[in-house]
């Protein structure tokens, strides 16, 4: 499949990996908006949130679960973070495969 995640997932694409387990991949975003950037990508391939059906209940849960480990571990646990799924074309969304974004590290602006 011709999809850009999938390839970093399958090592086809090199990427800064920080964490790995059965259901997802964390990676640095290669254009940070902040000092920390984290993408949290399921392995499975799913095109975004709007595509998520009840089989994927636990993979969501594993997404936020290892997205608060992950803040702990980059150090922003403490003063906060912020985690973010864009969906589709008013929201930007570049890569058409589920990913929550950690960002963190600064104080972060919003909007
Ligand atoms: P979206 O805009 O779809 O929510 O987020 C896609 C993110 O993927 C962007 O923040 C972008 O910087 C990041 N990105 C795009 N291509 C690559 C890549 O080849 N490697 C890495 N590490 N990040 C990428
Ligand atoms: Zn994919």
């Amino acid at each position: 499949m011709d999809c850009l995640f999938c390839k970093i997932i399958n090592k086809e694409i090199p990427s800064e990996i920080i964490y790995e387990n059965n259901a997802v991949l964390v990676f640095k975003d290669a254009k940070p908006v902040a000092p920390v950037h984290l993408l949290i990508v399921s392995k499975k391939h799913i095109p975004s949130v709007d595509h998520l059906t009840s089989e994927d209940k636990n993979l969501v849960g594993e997404i936020f679960l290892v997205a608060q480990k992950m803040a702990k571990e980059q150090g922003v646990a403490e003063t906060g973070y912020r985690l973010v799924f864009n969906i589709g074309k008013d929201a930007g969304q570049t890569v058409d495969h589920l990913h929550l974004h950690l960002i963190g590290g600064e104080k972060l602006p919003w909007a």
